[in-house]
């Protein structure tokens, strides 16, 4: 009896236990899956927010790679591995120095120092170290700047070229002057010489400042211009520049009156001066040079010598000649070399267009459309 009074009171005890128990694993359980799903909830923020930043990252117009404290890749975005040729998931945890094996990398990669960044094939790289070693390497496609420089430094070459050259004959001429007895006559035509390369100067200084102002400002002043006035002008100077070069050229303007135009008048007195001279500068005697202003467009027709097709592109380049030996031959009235580049300019600001038309022999149209 007493025996099982004691067994029954253990057995309640124990299954009052067990029922304890239970509840509270009960509530464990549902705790823990409170904080499994909270946990969940969180990494799935966590992981947005990281893709998100890796998207950021991704659009960067930077190539952009991170670096482990052993320079393995972790991550890199697809600029950077079109600029480096590497493979965006194939090469993660692989050694950068053993996929980028151009020899200036590998040793801006050993040194301690990186203040500076590297150029190398039209790329600039530089490591910016964080954290505990790691860093992060970012490439820039540098070909347009690279092109950009080798263009300036071309063109103060070209400008040097082109002021050595008279300079060097003034000073010849003022040695000799000085130096030897001369007579009146040779005098005279020693100095008309330094005349002709004084001149040179002058119009190729004239035509840099115009080309700088048209780098300098971002937009023509705009203002009503007086076509016709202005062609007017350009008249007066081609007849004039036929005249000093003793050419016997047909010249005949055609001009629509009434037509102005919105624009800057200096530089469309430049641009239309430039085209028109040279119509008259490279055609021979017996040619004919006719000018027609019609519908906000300007034709400039020659029958001069003519350009070969392979010029074309690059005539408006600064300081592209076709034929550099007709310096001579025009004295002071040569050109400086700037003009189409002055015109194109011109074009580009006015929002127009400039279309060349030449045959060798022939003949060259040059039209600008507003
Ligand atoms: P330039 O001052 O030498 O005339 P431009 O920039 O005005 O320089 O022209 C570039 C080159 O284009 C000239 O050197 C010349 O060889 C060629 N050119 C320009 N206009 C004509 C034209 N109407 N006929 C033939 N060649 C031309």
């Amino acid at each position: 009896m007493v025996y099982s009074l004691l067994f029954g009171s253990f057995l309640v005890g124990s299954l009052t236990s067990i029922f304890w128990a239970r509840q509270r694993a009960g509530r464990l359980t549902l705790q823990f899956q409170r904080q499994l799903k909270a946990e969940r909830q969180n990494s799935t923020v966590y992981e947005q927010r990281l893709q998100a930043f890796l998207l950021a990252l991704q659009a960067s117009p930077n190539g952009v790679v991170i670096l482990d404290s052993d320079r393995r890749i972790e991550w890199c975005n697809q600029t950077a591995a079109r600029l480096l040729g590497l493979d965006a998931v194939r090469d993660v945890a692989q050694h950068i120095a053993h996929l980028v094996r151009e020899p200036q990398f590998l040793e801006y990669l050993s040194q301690e120092n990186f203040e500076h960044e590297l150029r190398f094939d039209n790329k600039a790289l530089q490591l910016h170290p964080y954290g505990l070693g790691r860093a992060l390497l970012l490439v820039r496609d540098v070909t347009d700047v690279e092109r950009a420089e080798q263009m300036r430094r071309d063109f103060v070459a070209n400008v040097s070229h082109e002021i050595r050259t008279p300079l060097t004959v003034l000073s010849g001429f003022i040695e000799t002057l000085q130096t030897l007895d001369l007579s009146v006559e040779e005098q005279k035509r020693y100095l008309q010489l330094m005349g002709t390369q004084s001149q040179r100067l002058g119009a190729l200084v004239a035509d840099l400042l115009t080309l700088s102002k048209l780098d300098a400002e971002a937009k023509p002043s705009l203002e009503r211009v007086n076509v016709e006035r202005l062609l007017l002008q350009c008249e007066r100077e081609a007849r004039i520049l036929a005249t000093v070069l003793k050419r016997d050229i047909t010249i005949e303007f055609n001009v629509e009156s009434g037509t102005d135009m919105l624009g800057s008048a200096s530089e469309l007195q430049s641009a239309f001066s430039n085209l028109i001279t040279n119509a008259v500068r490279y055609t021979p005697s017996g040619g004919a040079v006719q000018v027609k202003w019609r519908q906000n467009e300007l034709t400039v027709k020659d029958t001069g010598f003519g350009i070969a097709p392979e010029h074309l592109p690059r005539l408006t380049e600064r300081f592209y000649r076709v034929d550099k030996s007709r310096i001579r031959e025009l004295g002071e009235t040569a050109g400086t070399g700037l003009g189409l580049a002055i015109v194109k300019h011109v074009a580009q600001r006015h929002g127009a267009q400039l279309e060349i038309e030449s045959t060798i022999g022939v003949g060259s149209t040059f039209k600008l459309i507003f």
